[in-house]
């Protein structure tokens, strides 16, 4: 991650496509979700910052009053964050291996704990969240073990927060989510004097402001993308508009077929340009067939299947040469909800999979 960035940073004029990072369209998002949440965020930049580049995401947002801290998977994620002195908290949001937990502390880095062991192999300066497993039933304690283990951590001076996490939240039927928050209700009662934080992205749009909370979690909606029925809430806006450079123009004539199968023929002369952008580079290869680009204004179709490093897009009649550089999608192109459903992929991984040849970048207002 960093020091891959890094060497790639020297080459960057080779760079064939580039992500770049709507600093404003993020800020404006998180200051929606602030204001809906009624609490500050702690928001998750785990997975490279869902594909949008850790180190942008951080840069774009440490002086953020919306933004108290940053939430992360791994520990060389919390590593790397806090690399960055951005200022704020790193919570860590799964368990520290003993053997991870002094370089953890030493760091600052905020652990997560559910088990008496864990709370038992801290190191003395740490500071942890305690995670209550509501119904989730992924990490966390339950929550009848989870007020003891508190009050055990409170002892030891360590407990900095209590949190849980919804299973179901960005979904129509709530039912689930608020037998979760109900369940999580007596473990938070228990800490008033602490952090508390429950609510994802789903949370935060279906539920607005939950009683007892300090911090919220939204991560996919932070970055501009709201489930369906959810679309309504707030003015979120896409923060990433992913590009790639056209490496060839040429003619397909009628009859002949492109790309691996030969999946599609030109019923007539056709224009086709190769765009340096495959499915290694996180477009789905499943979206043969469907994928769409928007090019001066047109929307216009991929040509047969997607290949790892190229596809080729009908440019009939449309003034594009070798060089040029398109979108792929972004907030003034391609929805990159339409993309996800062209592959067959939710957004997660659709932003996720993009991959290390492309550039990051950041644009501020
Ligand atoms: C990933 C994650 C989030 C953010 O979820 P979104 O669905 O992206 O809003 C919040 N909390 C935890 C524990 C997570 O793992």
């Amino acid at each position: 991650m960093g020091a891959r960035g890094a060497v790639l940073y020297a080459a960057r004029m080779l760079f064939r496509a580039r992500a770049r990072l709507n600093a404003a369209a993020l800020a404006g998002n998180l200051e929606a979700l602030h204001v809906r949440a009624g609490v500050p965020l702690l928001l998750p930049v785990k997975a490279n910052a869902y594909g949008h580049g850790v180190a942008q995401v951080v840069q774009a947002t440490r002086d953020l009053p919306a933004v108290w801290g940053y939430a992360v998977a791994m520990p060389l994620e919390a590593a790397e964050v806090a690399a960055m002195r951005p200022g704020k908290p790193v919570l860590l949001l799964t368990p520290a291996a003993p053997d991870e937990m002094s370089e953890l502390a030493a760091l600052g880095v905020l652990m997560s704990v559910s088990t008496p062991e864990e709370v038992a192999a801290l190191p003395p300066g740490a500071r942890v969240h305690l995670k209550v497993d509501t119904g989730m039933n992924r990490l966390g304690a339950r929550p009848e073990d989870a007020v003891p283990l508190g009050e055990a951590l409170r002892a030891r001076g360590q407990l900095a927060g209590v949190y849980t996490h919804l299973a179901g939240a960005d979904v129509p039927d709530l039912a689930s989510a608020r037998a979760q928050l109900e369940r999580f209700r007596p473990v938070r009662e228990a800490f008033p004097d602490v952090q508390v934080h429950a609510a994802n992205g789903g949370g935060v749009l279906s539920f607005g402001r939950l009683p007892g909370m300090t911090l919220a979690r939204p991560g996919l909606v932070s970055y501009g993308i709201a489930p369906d029925h959810l679309r309504d809430v707030l003015p979120l806006r896409p923060v990433l508009s992913v590009q790639a450079r056209v490496g060839a123009v040429h003619t397909v004539r009628a009859g002949e077929a492109v790309s691996y199968g030969g999946l599609w023929t030109a019923p007539r002369d056709t224009l086709a340009a190769t765009v340096q952008f495959g499915y290694a580079d996180g477009y789905p290869r499943n979206a043969t067939g469907h994928a769409q680009l928007m090019i001066r204004g047109e929307r216009r179709a991929v040509l047969g299947r997607i290949c790892m490093d190229q596809f080729m897009v009908d440019v009939t009649g449309l003034d594009v040469r070798p060089g040029d550089w398109l979108d792929v999608w972004g907030a003034d192109s391609v929805h990159p909800s339409d993309v996800a459903r062209w592959g067959g992929v939710a957004e997660y991984e659709l932003l996720t999979g993009i991959g290390t040849r492309v550039e990051r970048l950041l644009d501020l207002p």
